[in-house]
């Protein structure tokens, strides 16, 4: 399928490390795959509309790359030398929407469509100095943002080579400025420019490589792959909210775990989960098996088209990090449960200060982990309110996911399958049974406290905070 597709594109354009050209490659509708038909009707319209209005008007990004590649796009992006205000009023139901930038959103019923005023970079930012890179970097950044720019500038701006290209739905051709389609023949991400320079004006643009990499199945080609490394730790002084937003995208995309394998490989895993990356060096397989099984699940829930919780994800993602800071705990004299609680509020905290995880994703993973000290504990009534507590069955799933991952818990997984599946007799047989045997423990390193009038061995002496 994909050859016939590449047999319909023409031979390679230029030599591939010309990756920017002022006059664009132009393909006609016999020497690209694409159909007008193929894009969001609304989309199109939208670019017939500016067009008439005499302005120019293309598809462009994500939606032309992947109808390319026979993917069914996320969503279909407008470019226009219209200005935002200039766009709204052309259409009712048009929206500015401005953060990083003015954009424009035009509704149609659930669908919105993105316009977006050509924009160039901002000619001050080439000269960055290395050692400004924080605030005065982010500012920077958004002056650039805003500056509008010619079409060849907005092509210039843009990432990499195979996002770079402009569909006209009215003359059906392709514009390729950037080797683009190129690129999407040889299943390579490339950055547009001078790698090191372009991820030094937007860090971010690594972790879009890693990405795009793992959703399209492409390599990333060897120059834009070797500044990752030596330039990861600026990923460090990006905003901790927008990096939420990104990971969210690199985790949620249905490809997490081989965007997972590659953040660890290209160094970019490190400033992102600093805990977590190094519990992956001082316990690497256990670490790497719960983080890589959590992903798994999730890229299967979302095939599945199944809800996924961000929470479950950053409890699996943080829960490696955990028991070393228990550890660090207890040697001071804390006692286990407080250690515990104490560890996951300090990882937490210390989390958010590269990614920004808000409350409400948060408390359920505090939950989350709570729930695992709670399961082993399941005597007298317990069990059964422990079933009825909202968050038992992310807690069960993480569970499992610990077993998978090795961690020792005498069977309690199976233990609570079983109750589940259980009529009320077996279960009140079960927890019988469960006198005559001493319970599990739960996962962090710890010695079991006896509280006065508890019984040895039982669990009972465990009065987590919130029980
Ligand atoms: P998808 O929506 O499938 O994730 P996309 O390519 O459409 O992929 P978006 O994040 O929607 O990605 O961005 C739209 C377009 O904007 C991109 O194709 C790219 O051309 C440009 N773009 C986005 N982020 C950046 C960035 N950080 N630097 C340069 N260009 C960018
Ligand atoms: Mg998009």
């Amino acid at each position: 399928m994909l050859k016939k597709l590449f047999q319909s594109l023409r031979s390679p354009l230029r030599p591939p490390q010309q990756h920017f050209r002022t006059t664009p490659e132009v393909l006609n509708s016999s020497q690209h795959s694409l159909q007008r038909g193929q894009f969001s009707r609304y989309a199109v319209n939208i670019v017939e509309r500016l067009q008439t209005a005499g302005y120019q008007a293309y598809l462009v990004g994500g939606c032309v790359r992947d109808l390319m590649l026979n993917i069914e796009p996320k969503d279909f992006d407008v470019a226009t030398s219209a200005t935002p205000e200039q766009v709204r009023a052309e259409f009712r139901n048009a929206r500015i929407i401005g953060r990083r930038f003015k954009l424009v959103h035009i509704h149609f019923g659930r669908e919105i469509i993105e316009v977006a005023t050509f924009r160039a970079n901002h000619p001050q930012d080439d000269e960055e100095e290395d050692s400004n890179q924080s605030s005065r970097n982010e500012s920077g950044r958004i002056l650039r943002d805003n500056v509008y720019g010619t079409l060849e500038e907005d092509a210039q701006r843009r990432d990499f080579t195979i996002n770079a290209l402009y569909y006209d739905p009215v003359t059906e051709r392709v514009l390729d400025y950037a080797n683009g389609v190129h690129d999407i023949r040889n299943r390579l991400i490339r950055l547009i420019g001078d790698p090191q320079q372009r991820y030094k004006e937007d860090p971010v643009r690594m972790l879009r490589a890693v990405r795009f990499a793992a959703k399209l199945d492409f390599g990333i080609e060897k120059h834009s792959t070797t500044p990752i490394r030596p330039l990861a730790p600026m990923l460090r002084d990006i905003p901790a909210a927008r990096l939420f937003e990104e990971v969210l995208k690199l985790f949620l995309s249905g490809y997490a775990e081989p965007v997972f394998e590659m953040l660890v490989d290209l160094e970019l895993f490190e400033p992102l989960f600093p805990a977590s990356s190094k519990a992956l060096e001082y316990n690497p397989t256990y670490t790497h098996t719960l983080i890589s099984q959590a992903l798994i699940n999730t890229d299967l829930r979302i095939k599945q088209n199944k809800p996924v919780t961000p929470a479950f994800l950053f409890a699996a993602l943080l829960w490696p990090a955990l028991p070393a800071k228990v550890l660090r705990l207890q040697e001071r004299g804390m006692p286990p449960i407080a250690a515990m609680q104490e560890a996951a509020h300090d990882l937490i905290i210390e989390q958010c200060q590269r990614i920004a995880i808000p409350k409400r994703f948060t408390l359920p993973i505090r939950e989350i982990w709570d729930m695992q000290e709670r399961l082993p504990r399941r005597s007298g009534k317990r069990a059964d309110l422990l079933l009825d507590n909202s968050r038992f069955r992310a807690g069960y799933d993480f569970l499992l996911l610990r077993e998978a991952a090795g961690e020792q818990t005498d069977g309690l997984g199976d233990w609570w399958t079983e109750y589940q599946d259980g009529n009320d007799s077996e279960r009140r047989n079960m927890i019988r049974d469960l006198s005559n045997k001493p319970e599990g423990t739960g996962p962090a390193p710890r010695k079991r406290r006896r509280s006065p009038g508890k019984r040895k061995g039982s669990g009972e002496a465990s009065n987590v905070a919130g029980e």
